[in-house]
């Protein structure tokens, strides 16, 4: 693998940067792996690259139908955050918000995360209690959150609309100090870099159309780039869940909606933080270009297109105009859509399937970029070694058992 230091980069400089070499390889699948992931968005790449590094587990591979990151994983606004109500949610996306702290360093890929802080606003009586329940079940779980008052949130981000003659007057907010970004692409990048380096195939453009199951176990894969066997295989194909698991006999409590975003053209630093506004439904932050990056909603109908409908469009720009007026004659740049994979109680599931061998990571819906190095590290742990201390809690029996972990409160805005 290319190691990036202050040498390579000085020495690259002497050729004009034309010598860095490619960051991992194209190889050709081979008729027989180990285990299997199939998708290669952050999920998928972060769980090969655990189980190669944790586990020692390299003859394996990664199927992508298109090309690695080109799912939500490069459609996101890149909001990383663990301010979750429940312990165990608490016990995943801080564990994975802890992991970015160093990831740049470990993948030796730069990711770009910035701890910037979150602030999720409170505009109504009822949020403010909500939002502060959240608080004092972060506290108690060790994530450090506090709320703070209507005047800190204008010192901290003096472009938002604090005026108590809102409709929606801001009354104060949850904040998340160390919350924030991370370059999107960058997490899939290193990820992919990281695995491919320990000798995991990263096979793109290799689309799974068939998943064989003998006497309840997997067998192997059926794909566009010939036939695999296998008697491991990871599902972590975020929106496409249900049609894969199908291919096996599973049913899954998903539903996939379209959710969008939007970028403006860029302005000079305006916004040092990430503000969320989930009363009226938006969420912005700048990135380091200067653009601000907006967050939609999602479609309120089942779909699989990837652009997201006008409606929701015009909702969200109006919440934003209402919250943020400063930027009411901004101009819109690019939008864009992803397909996202919604549960009942808006919870992921990490689990074992009733297919032995057969793995599922999904249901993070519009909010599990944050979440890609927990998930990876602790789904790589229930593959290799059939440990489930985090994903525990997620797997597929708490829709029979009514076990919900309900997080509509915490992802009551997509992001
Ligand atoms: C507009 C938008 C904004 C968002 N904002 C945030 C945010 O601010 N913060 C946050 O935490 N989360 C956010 N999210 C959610 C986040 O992007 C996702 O939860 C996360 O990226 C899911 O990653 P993944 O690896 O599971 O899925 P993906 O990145 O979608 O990867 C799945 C891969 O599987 C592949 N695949 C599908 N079918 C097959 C097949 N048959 N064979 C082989 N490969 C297949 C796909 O091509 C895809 O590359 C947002 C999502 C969207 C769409």
């Amino acid at each position: 693998m290319t190691r990036f230091s202050a040498f390579a980069i000085a020495r690259n400089a002497l050729s004009f940067h034309k010598d860095w070499g490619p960051h991992w390889r194209n190889p050709e699948p081979k008729r027989q792996y180990d285990a299997v992931i199939v998708g290669a968005g952050g999920h998928g790449l972060a769980t090969a690259y655990y189980l190669a590094k944790e586990h020692g587990l390299t003859n394996i591979a990664v199927l992508e139908k298109g090309w690695l990151g080109g799912g939500n994983t490069g459609r996101n606004t890149t909001i990383i955050r663990s301010n979750y109500l429940q312990d165990a949610s608490n016990a995943i996306y801080e564990l994975s918000r802890a992991l970015y702290e160093g990831l740049s360093q470990e993948l030796n890929y730069n990711v770009m995360f910035s701890p910037r802080g979150v602030m999720m606003l409170a505009q109504t009586e009822h949020e403010y209690r909500a939002l502060q329940r959240t608080s004092h079940a972060n506290r108690l779980n060790g994530v450090e959150t506090r709320m703070i008052t209507a005047d800190e949130v204008k010192r901290i981000c003096p472009i938002l609309n604090t005026s108590p003659n809102a409709r929606y007057p801001v009354l104060g907010a949850l904040w998340q100090p160390r919350a924030g970004t991370a370059r999107h692409d960058a997490v899939a990048w290193g990820y992919a870099r990281g695995a491919d380096a320990r000798g995991v195939d990263i096979v793109q453009n290799c689309e799974v159309t068939g998943i064989d199951v003998e006497n309840g176990q997997v067998t192997g894969l059926t794909t566009t780039r010939g036939h695999i066997r296998t008697r491991k295989v990871g599902v972590v194909v975020a929106g496409h869940t249900s049609q894969l698991m199908a291919m096996a006999g599973v049913r899954m409590p998903i539903e996939s909606v379209a959710l969008q975003a939007l970028v403006s053209e860029p302005i000079k630093p305006v916004m040092p933080c990430v503000v969320m506004a989930n009363t009226v439904h938006g969420y912005m932050s700048q990135s380091d270009k200067g653009e601000l990056v907006i967050g939609g909603g999602a479609d309120a109908y089942n779909n699989f297109n990837q652009r997201g409908s006008f409606t929701s469009l015009e909702h969200t720009v109006r919440a934003l105009v209402e919250t943020f007026p400063a930027i009411s004659r901004l101009r819109m740049l690019r939008q864009w859509g992803g397909i996202v994979d919604m549960t009942g109680d808006r919870s992921p599931i990490l689990s074992r399937t009733p297919v032995e061998g057969l793995y599922v990571n999904c249901g993070w819906g519009t909010g599990g970029f944050k979440a890609i190095p927990g998930s990876g590290f602790s789904f790589a742990r229930l593959i290799a070694r059939g440990e489930d201390d985090v994903c525990g809690p997620f797997s597929l029996d708490r829709f029979r058992e009514g076990r919900m972990i309900d997080e509509s409160v915490a992802a009551a805005v997509a992001h």
